[in-house]
């Protein structure tokens, strides 16, 4: 979608044309701002936008979230809520930071800080919101209605300071702390990324790395090796993934009641200790001699070992390394049932670590580069790259047992690329197990759509949730206001601007200009705080998780508690958001968190979550791969309606992934959108003097039924969007549409024909029903529902649809017993055809009797129905006719008399040329009505003779001037009839 704006040489269809018309009246006439104006402050619906991040194109995804983000605001309008719809930007952040190093033309930090934050930051500021015109454009066109000029921003000094604020209460209610932790690490980057970041767009991949099996060397002389009497050398192994940590390596961790086994080498030189049932999976290709096979782990606990590498830092510690340990981790599912522990690089050997006070000795920089502790060989190398050197050292000191291809999934940093490592480094958290149970019972508050993600997927989120790792070590972002102390080491945090100046002894040289405020990276840096205890404070220096930024958007936006406090009272929690799943683990997660943690409430009360769009064969769509179609080209040729009523209508609102496909596209186009639209011609047609009063009394069996339709649409379609079932409401407006166009109006075509009383009622009907219409599917359509309104509305209506209030639903328009009696009639009539067609009965061969229930109401009117659709001519009774044909279906029976007398015959035939005539006259664009002179030729006297008896007929029916004999025709339109065959030309 480069190129993707939509001004190319696309082919612009004519739905397209008259959408693009509809935007400039909604523009010229202010209807989106009027629309919010004319209701009330005090019956507010409040909307909450997640802030996209302005540094890609919108996609597909963007297109779902935003038409999610129109269809409810518009209902809610109508329903008559005032729904401020104001846009935000994510601005900070790696997203931003990455596209900035690749314009810069540098990467990493250490490139980043030899140009210079300030550089670094100014270009970000610059670069955040190029691609606004591109989101307007693109947000405008799929129809959404959204502030766009009055947008707040995260990078926006007062959002930042509210920001801070929210900092401090958690700092104030003692929720942040620092500490050492395990986390996801991007060396690239050189910044922990959140599990939520990898797991939201899955950053995880299948890769296959080679992984060794290691011999760490039992040193002899210890009291369990001398009871066995075992001279020769004992080896552990044990197994790695990531070869890289074996340089860090401190201990081995066994499982205390796991069974182990001393193994003797083939050639009977050496021995090997491995878990008991891993032995066959070890030692594959080589047939060992079990030496014992009765060890548990707890018998190895305490075996010290010769190190792989004797690291200075590790033997300096005065911390006992190198030795067998037993952790509650170790399983048996793979490897050797020996772990090997670095402490430093996983989660497990951390935690372990600080149970056994192992030395923790980093050995990579934060670049991921082995550092001036590591062994000389590999220092300053990168570490991905140094594991080939590591893997020939060991093997040439004949340390390795084995290698293997090995295929697992594996994180990869989510913005450059890199795959990440597990690295112990310092952090700021936000506690959440501290009030973990609140935030799960505030869950319950919240209305999820669909229902089971509340007490699923969120509720497993929840329970399952660390702590929060707000700190980034990073440039471009809300920088952490917390200043510690050089000379007591003391932490202050600050939660204003105001606060900062009073504390800082340097602000108005950082700040000349107090107005003009920069609180980011490095203005910030060179603030001076005095400590209590007399020294100088200095702010650390990393910056804040862009997702507290986001979440922190129904308070930020508006720069709450320093200004609006009324406005935001007034406006949380928040009525309605919706994004996509994943936001399960980010926005919305991050968004209750912070509800909970600091307002003790939810922040949203209702929540759409929708799926993804996948493409059609069901892959991920990818720019790269361009595998998908161009959104901009299905807009162009179905228009946003389509597009709009597609996703809307489909299981991605119900959570589920859609394969996107343009044939669906296509279909949904022509069954709704076009149906509409040439139902609305047709109605324009005709619509020649004013139509009149809508009048209910006067309605025919036929409109009463469309009516009463219409009124039980219009209760499914309120109740699903009170709801937020967007999928349901689709599925109402497609079925009614469809019962509009195929069976009232099919049915009512003749009634437009003649001027009189029953085409006046009829034209009162479609004029009553595409007015309601309109209104019903003006949040989901909102074009067609606009194009329908301005040619059905009167004077003293509202300018625009959109302006106008959701229609009242009156039981009175609603008539269950004629909508009931209807559908019998349409299974009737589908059940005679059926009959006719089993029996090679053409529908156009008029036949003498049917057979079916007598309707209890207004039987007149249902059997006319019934024998006009079905050409026949009465109903009797079954045991009345010659050569009765039966079925039966859901309890209804029905029966057709299929003996053909020559009356019969001799009308069918009529019929049949009748139609020929009609179907040239239509072909050769003749206007209805046109008289002409018809030629024909026959084939046998019999002909002739019936040709003779029914011109008469034949030109009334058709619009004849005249049908005349002519035996010299050569060429011509044949059929043949039960008289015999007929040429006819003209
Ligand atoms: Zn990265
Ligand atoms: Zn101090």
């Amino acid at each position: 979608m480069e190129n993707q704006s939509n001004g190319g040489s696309e082919k612009i269809s004519i739905v397209c044309q008259k959408e693009e018309k509809t935007i400039r009246f909604w523009q010229e006439n202010r209807i989106f701002e009027k629309s919010v104006e004319i209701r009330p402050r005090e019956n507010e619906f409040v909307f909450y936008d997640g802030p996209p991040f302005a540094t890609g194109l919108p996609h597909y995804g963007h297109i779902l979230s935003s038409v999610t983000k129109d269809l409810f605001p518009r209902y809610q309008t109508m329903r008559g809520k005032r729904v401020e719809r104001r846009w935000g930007w994510d601005c900070h952040g790696l997203p931003i930071e990455t596209l900035v190093e690749k314009k810069l033309g540098i990467s990493g930090k250490k490139q980043i800080e030899e140009k210079g934050v300030r550089l670094f930051n100014d270009t970000a500021r610059s670069m955040v919101l190029e691609y606004v015109r591109q989101w307007r454009e693109m947000v405008s066109r799929i129809g959404r209605w959204v502030e766009f000029d009055n947008s707040y921003k995260t990078m926006d000094t007062d959002y930042v300071e509210s920001v801070w604020w929210v900092l401090k209460e958690l700092w104030n209610k003692k929720l942040i702390y620092e500490g050492r932790k395990v986390l996801m690490y991007c060396p690239r980057c050189e910044t922990p990324v959140s599990n939520a970041e990898v797991s939201m767009d899955n950053s995880y991949k299948d890769v296959t790395d080679e992984t060794v099996i290691i011999k760490f060397k039992i040193k002899p002389g210890q009291n369990f090796l001398d009871k066995l009497k075992i001279e020769k050398p004992v080896y552990v192994l044990a197994w790695t993934t990531t070869p890289w940590t074996l340089p860090a390596n401190v201990a081995l961790a066994v499982g205390g009641e796991i069974k182990y086994a001393i193994v003797e080498s083939k050639k009977g030189e050496e021995f090997y200790i491995v878990a008991s049932k891993l032995i066959e999976k070890v030692f594959a290709n080589e047939k060992v001699k079990i030496l014992s096979d009765e060890l548990t782990g707890a018998d190895l606990n305490g075996l010290e070992y010769e190190p792989l590498y004797e690291v200075q830092k590790v033997k300096n510690s005065g911390k006992k390394a190198w030795y067998i340990t037993t952790a509650e981790f170790v399983s048996t599912d793979e490897g050797t049932g020996v772990v090997h522990t670095a402490v430093i690089y996983g989660e497990d050997d951390f935690n372990l670590g600080l149970s056994l006070d192992l030395p923790q000795v980093p050995l990579l920089d934060s670049s991921g580069h082995y550092n001036k502790d590591a062994p000389k060989f590999l220092q300053n190398k990168f570490y991905k790259e140094a594991e080939r050197d590591i893997k020939k050292d060991l093997e040439d000191k004949g340390l390795i047992y084995s290698k293997q291809q090995y295929t697992h999934s594996y994180p990869f940093c989510w913005r450059c690329d890199s795959p990440l490592i597990y690295n112990a480094i310092s952090a700021w958290f936000i506690n959440i197990q501290k009030n973990k149970r609140r935030i799960i019972e505030l869950n319950e508050k919240i209305n999820w759509h669909p229902k089971y993600l509340q007490h699923g997927r969120f509720l497993n989120i929840l329970d399952s949730a660390p702590d929060w790792n707000i700190s980034r070590n990073r440039y471009w972002a809300t920088p952490l206001p917390f200043f510690k102390c050089e000379k007591c080491g003391k932490f202050k945090c600050f939660g204003s601007i105001e606060e900062l100046k009073k504390s800082s002894c340097n602000f108005s040289e950082v700040y000349p200009d107090e107005q003009n405020v920069d609180l980011h990276r490095p203005y910030i840096d060179e603030l001076e705080v005095i400590c209590e205890c007399g020294g100088k404070a200095k702010r650390i220096p990393e910056v804040i998780d862009c997702w507290v930024e986001s979440s922190s958007m129904p308070f930020a936006q508006f720069h709450y508690p320093f200004e609006n406090k009324n406005k935001f009272e007034s406006k949380y929690p928040g009525d309605f958001i919706g994004e996509y799943i994943s936001q399960t683990r980010a926005w919305f997660y991050y968004m209750h968190v912070i509800g909970s943690l600091v307002f003790d409430d939810i922040s949203f009360k209702n929540v759409v979550t929708t799926g993804v769009i996948l493409n059609e064969k069901g892959e991920k769509m990818s720019k790269s791969k361009q595998n998908f179609p161009d959104p901009w080209k299905m807009i162009n040729a179905y228009g946003a309606d389509a597009l709009r009523f597609y996703i809307m209508g489909s299981v991605v609102m119900n959570a589920d992934n859609l394969s996107f496909n343009e044939r669906e596209l296509r279909e949904t186009y022509n069954k709704v959108i076009n149906t509409l639209s040439n139902i609305l011609k047709f109605f324009e047609i005709y619509h020649t003097q004013d139509v009149k009063k809508f009048s209910y009394s006067s309605l025919t069996i036929l409109d009463k039924y469309i009516v009463s339709r219409l009124e039980a649409t219009l209760v499914d379609v309120t109740g699903s969007l009170d709801d937020y079932n967007s999928v349901k409401a689709c599925r109402s407006i497609k079925l009614f549409i469809d019962d509009l166009s195929t069976w009232w109006l099919r049915r009512s075509r003749e009634r437009f024909r003649q001027p009189g009383k029953d085409r006046d009622i009829a034209m009162m009907t479609l004029g009553y029903i595409l007015k309601k219409l309109s209104f019903i599917v003006a949040p989901i359509t909102p074009f067609i529902a606009e194009e329908l309104y301005q040619k059905v509305k009167s004077d003293n209506d509202p300018l625009s649809v959109h302006l106008a209030d959701w229609p009242k639903t009156d039981e009175g328009l609603s008539d269950k017993s004629v909508e009931g009696n209807m559908e019998k009639v349409k299974k009737i009539v589908e059940l005679g055809h059926s009959l006719r067609a089993a029996n090679y009965l053409k529908v156009r061969q008029p036949l003498s009797s049917v057979s079916f229930e007598k309707f209890n109401q207004n039987h007149e009117d249902f059997e006319g129905i019934i024998l006009d659709e079905l050409n026949i001519e009465k109903r009797v009774e079954v045991t009345k006719m010659s050569v009765p044909k039966e079925t039966v279906s859901d309890k209804i029976k029905v029966a057709i008399d299929i003996k053909l007398d020559d009356r019969l015959k001799e009308m069918g035939d009529v019929r049949e040329i009748v139609r020929l005539i009609q179907d040239r006259r239509r072909k050769s664009g003749l206007k209805p009505g046109q008289k002409i002179v018809v030629k024909y030729k026959v084939s046998s006297e019999s002909m002739r003779e019936f040709m003779i008896k029914f011109s008469k007929e034949i030109c009334e029916q058709s619009s004849l001037e005249s049908i005349e004999e002519d035996p010299s025709i050569e060429d011509g339109y044949e059929v043949s009839i039960s008289s015999g065959d007929i040429k006819i030309l003209f």
